[in-house]
């Protein structure tokens, strides 16, 4: 039985990683989880779930909740994250909440040992040298949850790594696929949200939008893998029936396929090395797809795939930039307060006017980020 903390069980992610838990309840079970603010939510989870540790965002939450569950341990906040993370009954964490809030619980998680499965890139995009530092130094496998990586995960699995030339990504190119520029300037929330072929929460549903969720994923990607940027290739494929591909120099090419359920990566990361059945869930159906199609990204028309690759390739305290640029500003649309491209000028102007330094150390990168979201706050304003 492998005991999990879960964080961000109320998401999209965190949902779908407590239906796995019930599809094999021999095999896993929760015991501490963190929450936002979804109150509701978190009351039947808690009743589903019986874990020992729940942590709400904030204080006033947890004092009610306590009151009402009353066998049950609550915390809160920053701390809370860690304290769920931590957990010492747990061998895993699942890290599935949203943004460069998930670090230092990472951080505290792999210091304790546990296998970390990572569905929270943020974190790895903003702190990827110290995740992947400290992750060898005290043993603590980092198990990808994200599709594309989980595939290219899946198709090394056996390999040399010195024999891999090339991670290609795919991307479905998200709500705005078919959209020239000019009609991306007034573009709706609404019509942000509606993902062409996955069901996720709503930061990242823009994110593909815009393109910057395949830019976290290529940084994600050579930081988990060790690869160089230049080695890294993007492919837009709408059906989003490969997940990634790992070319050999042999010329060889191998791909994990399947239909677009997150539950399948996320399982994997859980059960690895074992594979554990799927019995109720849809299965791929080749000759129904009849085709699959790839081209090329145009970077001219989405802006942040290059921002990402220019942060990536300078490395250091520019890559917390773009990530908290991103998060505001993302944040600020899905409110109203601005259009859709003024997503990507944001990430721009903090990136240029930003004096990059490499190796930040866990404080640094923590004062660059609530710097650069302090910045682009006032710039809405
Ligand atoms: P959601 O927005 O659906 O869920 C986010 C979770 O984090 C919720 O439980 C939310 O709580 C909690 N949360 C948000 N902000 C805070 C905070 N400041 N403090 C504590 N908890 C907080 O996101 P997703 O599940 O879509 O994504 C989660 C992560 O997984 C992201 O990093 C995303 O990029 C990544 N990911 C997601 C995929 C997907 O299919 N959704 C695919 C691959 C990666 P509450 O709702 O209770 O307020
Ligand atoms: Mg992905």
């Amino acid at each position: 039985m492998k005991s999990i903390s879960l964080l961000g069980a109320t998401g999209s992610i965190g949902q779908q990683t407590l239906d796995i838990v019930k599809e094999h309840p021999e095999e896993f079970q929760i015991t501490a989880l963190s929450v936002g603010k979804n109150i509701e939510k978190t009351k039947e989870i808690i009743r589903a779930f019986q874990p020992k540790l729940v942590s709400l965002q904030l204080e006033q939450d947890a004092l009610a909740l306590q009151k009402e569950f009353p066998q049950i341990g609550f915390t809160f906040g920053k701390q809370g994250l860690i304290d769920v993370a931590t957990y010492e009954d747990s061998s895993y964490l699942l890290n599935a909440v949203l943004g460069s809030v998930g670090l230092e619980s990472t951080l505290a998680a792999i210091r304790q040992k546990k296998a970390i499965a990572i569905a929270n890139k943020e974190t790895l995009v903003t702190a990827g040298h110290l995740v992947m530092s400290e992750a060898k130094k005290y043993g603590a496998p980092i198990l990808p949850v994200d599709s594309e990586h989980s595939a290219l995960w899946q198709s090394m699995v056996g390999e040399n790594p010195k024999s891999i030339s090339k991670l290609i990504l795919t991307a479905s190119g998200g709500s705005f696929r078919d959209q020239s520029r000019e009609e991306l300037k007034n573009v709706t929330v609404k019509e942000a949200l509606n993902h062409p072929n996955w069901s996720m929460g709503a930061k990242i549903t823009i994110d593909s939008a815009t393109l910057m969720n395949k830019g976290l994923e290529v940084i994600e990607a050579a930081v988990l893998y060790d690869m160089s940027y230049d080695d890294i290739d993007v492919v837009i494929h709408r059906e989003s029936i490969i997940h990634s591909l790992v070319e050999y120099h042999d010329t060889s090419v191998m791909a994990q396929l399947g239909t677009p359920d997150m539950r399948t990566p996320i399982q994997y990361a859980l059960s690895y090395p074992e594979r554990l059945p799927r019995p109720n869930a849809q299965r791929l159906d080749l000759a129904k797809i009849g085709q699959l199609n790839f081209k090329n990204v145009d970077f001219d028309r989405f802006r942040c795939l290059g921002f990402a690759y220019e942060a990536g390739r300078m490395g250091g305290t520019i890559l917390t930039v773009m990530n908290a640029a991103n998060e505001t500003a993302v944040a600020a649309f899905l409110d109203g307060k601005i259009k859709f491209l003024e997503i990507e000028d944001v990430i721009d102007r903090m990136m240029q006017q930003h004096d990059n330094s490499l190796n930040p150390d866990l404080e640094t990168i923590l004062h660059v980020d609530e710097e650069t979201r302090k910045t682009v706050k006032s710039m809405l304003k």
